[in-house]
């Protein structure tokens, strides 16, 4: 069931995956999987989200819920895609 308001197409749950809901504090109905892995985690400190950095340096992404509640990680994705385009972008000889 999509929950009110969100498009069906940028809405998915997988209730069978071992660690659904992968994130604390997004009411179930609204847990959106779709972001499984979210695109914008090689904008690095850039991405707008709430990460954390380990000791080591490497981008923690537990506490962040954008990309599961509902539609919000979707349309931060969209907000951030010239960005991303950007980093894809084939690099030009200097
Ligand atoms: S999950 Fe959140 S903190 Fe991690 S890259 Fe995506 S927006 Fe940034």
């Amino acid at each position: 069931m999509v929950p009110e308001g969100i498009e069906k197409n940028y809405f998915f749950q997988h209730t069978e995956c071992d660690y659904f809901p992968c994130h604390e504090g997004i009411p179930k109905e609204r847990f959106n999987c779709m972001l499984c892995y979210c695109p914008l985690y090689t904008l690095g400190e850039d991405c707008g989200g709430n990460y954390t950095y380990t000791s080591k340096g490497a981008k923690n992404c537990k506490a962040c819920n954008i990309p599961h509640n509902g539609d919000s990680g979707v349309r931060l994705v969209r907000s951030r895609f010239a960005d991303l385009r950007k980093l894809a972008a084939k690099k030009q000889p200097s």
